[in-house]
């Protein structure tokens, strides 16, 4: 680890003490902090916490990372593995869902952690542990003894996470593999720690000849920083292919000019917006979902008013970890009592719950 990569970690705001000393929530609140804590990680990394605008009480970056008692109201939708992670791994840290890829989860840990996170029950340190070598090699196995398999997804947790060697030696692993084509990062990074995807780490992650995709996932145009655009730069200077992801959450991104703003700031920097996502039903998360029908309303407008560089696809994970759903009008059903969502495999089921 470089020199300003330990006083990045170090400067992190990570336990509601460290909260409470920078001033960003009141001691009447720290005994249900102290809850919160004992469920999920908190991290706030300095290019996020600099972005706070503390004099706004709604402020949209605040919402996404500072942790409230609101994460203790759990309601009956709401399950510790919402998409299913666990029953579609073949091998620890492998989620193979689909035919032609895998996900490979390399790490539990992140730059910051969203209050938000589908993931939330898994990601934080001390809780599942980062793959061991044995287990990547088994993983790695794995992805070697399907040929189907096309493409491979690095997430976690942050793969940003890992270090620039590991990052260009687990590329190399995939590079020496035939049949995969794709390496595909998921990562935060871009936004919460600009500064760790500097050339060197660039360089890693193209220690190979095949196609390298990084989704950069951010929710509010104002995430998307000089420093974070000049790391996105980077990257699509590098010949790197750069997507967005977003999720649809209110108080940060659920009106029209938040959303428009968010995705032509991404164009505007070369990254072309691939997934809005319909909240999971993670715990805790109620106070941050926006309804199906409302959502829909505003993927419309944007559809209607905006570029058509600038749309992206607006998913649902089925409950259950089926697989996404294009929350378009042939794949949801809201027009009874009971809304349903239809998956590949041609199936309606209730939704939120079956
Ligand atoms: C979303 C997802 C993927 C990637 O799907 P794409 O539609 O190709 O982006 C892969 N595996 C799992 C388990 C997923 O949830
Ligand atoms: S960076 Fe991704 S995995 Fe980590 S807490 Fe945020 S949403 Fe979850």
């Amino acid at each position: 680890m470089t020199q300003a990569e330990t006083d990045q970690q170090r400067r992190t705001l990570r336990s509601a003490a460290d909260l409470r000393a920078a001033g960003f929530v009141a001691q009447a609140d720290m005994a249900q902090l102290a809850e919160v804590e004992a469920r999920y990680a908190t991290a706030i990394s300095p290019a996020m916490l600099t972005l706070i605008d503390r004099d706004d009480p709604t402020d949209p970056i605040a919402r996404q990372f500072v942790p409230g008692a609101e994460e203790l109201t759990l309601i009956p939708e709401e399950t510790p593995d919402p998409i299913g992670d666990h029953t579609h791994m073949p091998v620890d840290g492998v989620v193979h869902r689909y035919p032609d890829r895998v996900l490979l989860k390399v790490t539990p840990v992140c730059p910051v952690y969203c209050r938000f996170c589908f993931r939330r029950e898994m990601v934080g340190p001390g809780k599942d542990a980062p793959l061991s070598a044995e287990k990547l090699e088994r993983a790695l196995d794995y992805i070697r003894s399907d040929p189907r398999i096309w493409e491979v997804i690095l997430t976690g947790g942050d793969p940003f996470m890992l270090s620039a060697g590991k990052a260009a030696a687990l590329t190399r692993q995939l590079d020496a593999i035939e049949h995969v084509r794709c390496i595909r990062w998921h990562t935060r990074m871009p936004v919460a720690d600009p500064g760790r995807v500097d050339a060197a780490y660039i360089a890693a992650l193209c220690e190979t000849g095949k196609a390298v995709t990084v989704v950069v996932h951010a929710n509010h145009a104002r995430e998307l920083t000089e420093d974070a655009c000049a790391a996105i730069a980077r990257l699509v200077d590098s010949g790197v292919v750069v997507l967005s992801q977003s999720v649809l959450l209110r108080g940060v991104n659920d009106s029209f000019d938040n959303l428009a703003d968010l995705m032509r700031a991404f164009v505007a920097n070369r990254v072309r917006p691939y997934y809005l996502h319909q909240m999971d039903f993670a715990p805790g998360t109620s106070h941050f979902r926006v309804p199906l029908d409302e959502a829909r309303a505003l993927v419309q407008r944007l559809r209607d008013e905006l570029s058509g560089v600038c749309q992206p696809t607006f998913v649902i994970d089925i409950p259950g970890g089926v697989s996404k759903a294009v929350a378009s009008a042939s794949d949801v059903d809201l027009s009874s009592q009971a809304p349903r969502i239809r998956g590949r495999d041609g199936v309606w089921r209730r939704y939120p719950i079956d």
